[in-house]
């Protein structure tokens, strides 16, 4: 039996297709960019006009797009340029604060809570009980002190969407925009939902390619104001990531986006469907609860929760049990944010959105992607519904 891929959230499904050509290109680009001799020009040409069109896609200009190794780094880059001013300024006991959703992803919360230890106060906010962050108690937060402001776009863990486009509006009106660097973690809606950068307002924002079907280690940064730069080398990508470009990873970046904008509202409709199929199954599921707390309709909704996400949990099975049978019945699913996977214990995110430890410890995160088929849907619903039942009765007895 063919294995049926439900966890795109995590990394999206290979496109051979893409992959190629982005090799190709890079073959026949392969000099290094930076060389003064005809070669090097033509592969800074490919490489310049990769970003041209990249910007052009995500409603920004070519000036403001970084290549990186991925939205970690991107969200490291930003976060972590404020150790250098830091260190120029000698202000060591009060350098200020940062304010941060509860349910940013590890590679924000990460190197955010690390800068707690050079004397910088965080300031988290939580999502009320529908999982979404209220616009105004996150620009609450903020005052004279603060330096950054970061935020998710859609959490990759539940599909809550957050109000990054009336924070940034919220900003603007309170004349934060020259103090306060403004970020946004725009991962898990890049190549899935239309995406204009330039309207965000933010500062900044990540990417990253293997979330719409580039390479994995690929990702942008976008970035519209100056900031310190933490690497040091050549000098490349406006002194901020120095190191040679990798061509392969921005043509294949390119040729996934082009492909995944092409395709956005189709892709969501059918999205919608398979949500709509998911739901109706786990409705027929006694102790099934879906994450965070709304109603059917409002999680349907594609401008409050990504379709592409679902997190459901059945108690009192374990998330991990389920996703073990699952798998051995040819279905991959996982438990939360693959980044997490591992780390025992308590939820942070879930958590967060206000479900229990023990709901938490039975919850499961099904996402589909842009080659999901209806078929699989099927299969996997009257999967679900049969051993979830099997598992549930003998945890009973
Ligand atoms: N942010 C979010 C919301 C993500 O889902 C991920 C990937 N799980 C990342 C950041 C990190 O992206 P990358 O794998 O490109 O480092």
């Amino acid at each position: 039996m063919e294995r049926v891929y439900l966890d795109w959230a995590a990394t999206t499904a290979v496109n051979i297709e893409i992959l190629k050509k982005a090799l190709e290109q890079s073959i026949i680009y392969s000099e290094n960019p930076s060389s003064p001799h005809d070669d090097g020009k033509k592969a800074r040409a490919f490489i310049e006009s990769c970003r041209e069109s990249l910007a052009s896609l995500f409603g920004t200009t070519k000036d403001r797009l970084i290549f990186t190794s991925g939205a970690t780094e991107s969200n490291n880059i930003v976060i972590n340029s404020l150790i250098p001013k830091q260190l120029q300024k000698h202000s060591f006991s009060n350098p200020g604060n940062i304010v941060i959703s509860a349910i940013e992803h590890a590679s924000v919360y990460e190197p955010v809570k690390a800068l707690e230890k050079y004397g910088w106060e965080i300031r988290e906010v939580l999502p009320e009980a529908n999982g979404i962050i209220s616009a105004e108690s996150f620009v609450e937060k903020i005052d004279k002190n603060t330096r950054l402001a970061a935020i998710i776009m859609i959490n990759n863990e539940t599909g809550a969407i957050q109000p990054v486009y009336e924070i940034g509006r919220l900003l603007s009106e309170k004349n934060f925009r020259k103090r306060v660097h403004y970020h946004i973690d725009a991962v898990q809606a890049a190549g899935k939902y239309p995406l204009n950068l330039d309207n965000t307002k933010a500062d900044s924002a990540s990417i990253s390619s293997h979330k719409f079907q580039g390479p994995r280690g690929a990702g942008i940064l976008y970035l519209n104001k100056e900031i310190s730069p933490i690497y040091s080398g050549g000098g490349q990508e406006r002194n901020l990531r120095s190191g040679t470009e990798n061509t392969f990873a921005i043509a294949g970046t390119l040729l996934a986006a082009e492909k995944a904008l092409q395709n956005t509202d189709e892709n969501l409709k059918k999205a919608i469907k398979y949500k709509k199929l998911l739901l109706e199954t786990i409705n027929n599921i006694p102790n099934a609860f879906l994450n965070p707390l709304c109603k059917t309709s409002d999680y349907l909704n594609p401008e409050k929760y990504s379709p592409y996400i679902i997190s459901v949990g059945i108690k009192p099975v374990p998330g991990e049990v389920l996703v073990r049978v699952l798998s051995s019945n040819g279905f991959d699913v996982s438990t939360g944010s693959a980044c997490s996977a591992g780390k025992k214990g308590k939820s942070r995110v879930l958590n967060a959105f206000g479900i229990d430890n023990e709901s938490a410890f039975s919850t499961i995160r099904i996402s589909t992607g842009c080659g999901t088929e209806v078929e699989e849907i099927s299969q996997f619903c009257d999967t679900l519904i049969r051993e979830t039942t099997i598992l549930v009765n003998s945890l009973s007895k």
